[in-house]
């Protein structure tokens, strides 16, 4: 079991441009030392008009991690994490059915603007749960992940060790695995966790087909429920949440990789959780709430579907001209 990587002062990383204006101003938002979560003041927020009068308004995390321990944490600790309300997941695999259950409702999305069968990349796919269900629906499904754990795993689920490629997503163009271009590509709780968001999502569009599509999604800062929350947002994970967008900062992103947004929403954004992460997460409320339905924890993986409408579903296509 892990906790959270701890921050070396001496290699932790604060000249941090914003991925969408390029800017280094930034006003803060929230901080618990020695994390902050800042607000971009650069730029016009030019790229879609949609900035504020106070600049581009995208919220990041400063400081990050080193490059290697920003990579190395997606080892084994992340996904049997003892601090998972602030870092990783308490014990993923044990969670299967729950996470299959979710993965099947998102599923419905992809399938209503790309019809199964079609090719499909799930890009950051872990144990490979979205692509089961992907593949229950009739998709000929593929994935990359970096957890050579999880990858493995994935290779087990699928029983197709040859339709997981641990690596990279830029490893998937430049040996062009998989016979090349894809009809659809997924990003399930991925793009704030990329460094660069804007060169991996144009990554994506250059594997993607003719009439392919972007299916991801990601947390929504601007929600009504981030907002109550505050700094006790759970997607406030400093060490793993680089970047959070909103429904502004989100279209610009989409535009600077050569996207057009399709549509988004909230809906399909809830999850089947068990009542024990609900425990969990009510820690990072208080401390004392989660004493207080500590007793729930005895209903074990009794779950039900939760959703806050903080994330994004987004499907994008490939932009005229791109
Ligand atoms: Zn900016």
């Amino acid at each position: 079991m892990g906790t959270a990587p701890v921050l070396d002062a001496t290699t932790a990383r604060y000249d941090i441009a914003c991925c969408l204006c390029g800017s280094r101003e930034r006003v803060v938002v929230h901080e618990k030392p020695p994390f902050q979560i800042v607000r971009c003041t650069g730029g016009s927020g030019s790229g879609g008009g949609s900035g504020t009068a106070s600049g581009c308004g995208l919220v990041y995390t400063v400081p990050w991690l080193d490059r290697a321990a920003l990579r190395a944490m997606y080892q084994r600790d992340y996904w049997k994490s003892d601090a998972a309300k602030d870092f990783g997941y308490t014990d993923y695999v044990a969670d299967e059915a729950l996470y299959v259950r979710t993965f099947r409702m998102r599923s419905e999305l992809v399938a209503r603007h790309k019809a199964p069968p079609a090719k499909l990349l799930d890009v950051g796919c872990a144990a490979g749960f979205a692509l089961t269900a992907l593949r229950e629906r009739g998709y000929d499904v593929h994935g990359v992940e970096l957890s050579a754990e999880m990858a493995a795993l994935a290779g087990q689920r699928l029983a197709a060790p040859e339709r997981i490629h641990c690596g990279i997503l830029d490893d998937v163009e430049q040996r062009a695995l998989f016979g090349g271009k894809f009809d659809v590509i997924t990003l399930f709780d991925v793009v704030e966790h990329i460094e660069d968001p804007v060169a991996f999502l144009a990554t994506a569009r250059r594997l993607l087909a003719p009439g392919g599509i972007l299916v991801f999604e990601t947390q929504n800062v601007a929600s009504l429920f981030a907002r109550l929350m505050g700094l006790s947002w759970q997607h406030y994970k400093f060490q793993e949440h680089l970047w959070h967008f909103d429904p502004k900062t989100m279209p610009r992103l989409l535009q600077k990789a050569g996207f057009e947004l399709v549509e988004w929403s909230p809906r399909r954004g809830g999850k089947h959780v068990s009542l024990r992460f609900l425990v969990e997460r009510a820690g990072r409320v208080h401390p004392w709430l989660s004493k207080l339905l500590a007793p729930l924890r005895l209903l074990g993986n009794r779950s039900l579907y939760v959703n806050v409408f903080d994330e994004m579903l987004v499907v994008a296509r490939p932009a005229a001209g791109a």
